[in-house]
């Protein structure tokens, strides 16, 4: 009998072999492992994993019905709240968020909620003959008001289809010709396969949201323009996909890419399908990624499928501060890639042809914390070393792109150009406009995005019912 306090772990494909190809790392369980985990739950009465569920799903509720083998229903019950199960199930920091408020963390090992949540929605898409792909009527939509929506990412994705479940006609607005914002052109196929991000965005399709494909909105219509359409109330979901830069020299050789266009290189131009698609992207022999998030560790393991025999993640912190998910440093550890801590990079050097042959390092120790809390990582005078690299991937975060809320005037943006609004409604400072996800918090997490979408869709909601009782 296996003990209650330690969690079934999830199969994944050998590092040998995935090192070798774009499938999906972890396989997912299978149906006798999901029942005897989702068996592991004591239905706590006061349900703390739910507070720690940012759309707050009904997880006890849901498990409950994993364990009866009604994993259709428990499919429902999961949509009631979330409408992107399967990708949630792949790529939350369940550990940080739902999990970590798990009463059997306290002594154990918490309820894999992640995993169930991904089993779910894979066994209802296996298992679901219902069509999720949309033709004929949309359907009925009582509201009838019309609503835009502003780019397609998770925060986009989640108000549209709450709006479309309260009844709004919605379009959603995208720019790139390909709907799913960092789910599709940042986060690698082996993490999440589009194929699986597709079928979601089908569903929220099904509910009867427009997607509008290549529509730039400031280019080709501005907000204004909008309103004039008869859009009453636009959600702006635009992400933060400015990338951040070292600021050392020699950041401008060939051979430096930011983790954005390395991987939407990747992922939209299909780098991954070689020699099926001749993608302009030169990976090279040694490679070093800068930074230590999930997209740093995406960065390196999309180089090592690419073809590099050495990947090393620089990165001026220590281990503890790494701010990528535990699972994915992992995974890249098992996988080969190397980690330089306590390094920091201060020169990208280049060969005659201005191609990247080096990068010279400076050692680094931790001292008091700094504004984020974390230790304040201080050079060490002398320690100065170059490793040599063909490629730098500079992964150090991104800032919200200026040049839709710049078209926006009296829009109140903060100091790093992120959209103001009210927590409780996602409102802005100019009625009728609500903003949610990257766009407002910064780069943050999938299900943040979400949660910030939701909470727009019920602002707009009030205020469009508040408008029509005036
Ligand atoms: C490589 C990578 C890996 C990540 N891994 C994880 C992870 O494992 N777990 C996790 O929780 N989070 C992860 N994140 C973070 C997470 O993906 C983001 O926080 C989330 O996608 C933000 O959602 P969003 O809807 O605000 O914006 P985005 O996903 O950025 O979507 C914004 C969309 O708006 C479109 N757009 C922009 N401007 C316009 C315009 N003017 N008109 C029309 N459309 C426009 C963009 O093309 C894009 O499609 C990762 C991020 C990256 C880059
Ligand atoms: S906290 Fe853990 S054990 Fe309790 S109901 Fe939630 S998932 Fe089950």
């Amino acid at each position: 009998m296996p003990s209650r306090l330690v969690r079934n772990p999830m199969p994944k494909q050998d590092p040998q072999e995935r090192i070798r190809n774009f499938s999906e790392v972890a396989l997912g369980y299978p149906e006798e492992l999901a029942r005897q985990e989702a068996a592991r739950c004591i239905k706590c009465p006061k349900r703390p994993c739910v507070s720690g569920c940012p759309v707050g799903v009904d997880i006890p509720d849901f498990i409950e019905l994993v364990t009866k083998g009604k994993y259709l229903e428990a499919a429902q019950k999961i949509k009631e709240k979330n409408s992107l199960p399967a990708i949630c199930g792949r790529v939350c920091p369940q550990e940080t968020q739902c999990e970590i408020q798990c009463t059997l963390g306290k002594r154990g090992e918490p309820v894999a909620i992640g995993a169930l949540e991904r089993f779910v929605a894979d066994y209802e898409r296996a298992h679901d003959d219902r069509d999720h792909t949309v033709s004929g009527d949309p359907p009925d939509l009582p509201n009838g008001e019309m609503v835009a929506v502003v780019g397609s990412g998770p925060a986009g994705l989640t108000c549209a289809a709450d709006l479309a479940k309260l009844g709004y006609r919605v379009t959603l607005f995208e720019s790139l010709h390909a709907p799913g914002g960092v789910l599709r052109y940042g986060i690698p196929e082996f993490r999440l396969p589009k194929a699986i991000l597709d079928e979601e965005i089908s569903y929220v399709k099904s509910l009867g949201v427009e997607i509008r494909l290549n529509a730039l909105i400031g280019q080709i219509y501005s907000i204004d323009d909008l309103f004039k359409m008869g859009y009453k109330a636009i959600f702006i979901g635009v992400g933060a996909g400015l990338p951040h830069f070292l600021g050392i020299p020699g950041e401008n050789l060939s051979g430096v890419y930011s983790a954005n266009e390395f991987l939407t290189r990747s992922n939209l131009m299909k780098a991954y399908l070689f020699p099926e698609y001749a993608t302009p992207i030169k990976v090279g022999r040694r490679v070093a990624v800068v930074g230590a998030g999930n997209v740093a560790m995406d960065s390196a393991r999309t180089a090592l499928r690419l073809g590099a025999e050495e990947v090393t993640i620089v990165y001026r912190r220590s281990r503890k501060e790494m701010p990528a998910r535990h699972e994915e440093i992992i995974n890249a550890e098992e996988e080969g890639v190397k980690f330089a801590l306590l390094t920091n990079p201060i020169r990208v050097i280049g060969n005659e042809k201005k191609w990247v042959s080096g990068l010279e390092c400076i050692k680094m120790e931790l001292g008091e914390p700094d504004e984020s809390g974390r230790r304040r990582p201080v050079p060490v005078p002398g320690s100065e070393f170059v490793m040599e690299i063909d490629t730098m991937i500079s992964a150090i975060g991104t800032d919200p792109n200026p040049l839709l809320p710049k078209l926006i005037p009296g829009l109140k943006v903060g100091r790093h150009g992120n959209i103001e609004v009210d927590p409780e409604t996602g409102m802005t400072n100019i009625s009728g406009i609500f903003a949610g996800g990257d766009i407002v918090t910064g780069s943050a997490t999938v299900i943040a995005a979400m949660g910030a979408g939701k909470v727009a869709a019920r602002g707009i909601d009030r205020y469009l019912r508040g408008s029509k009782e005036q």
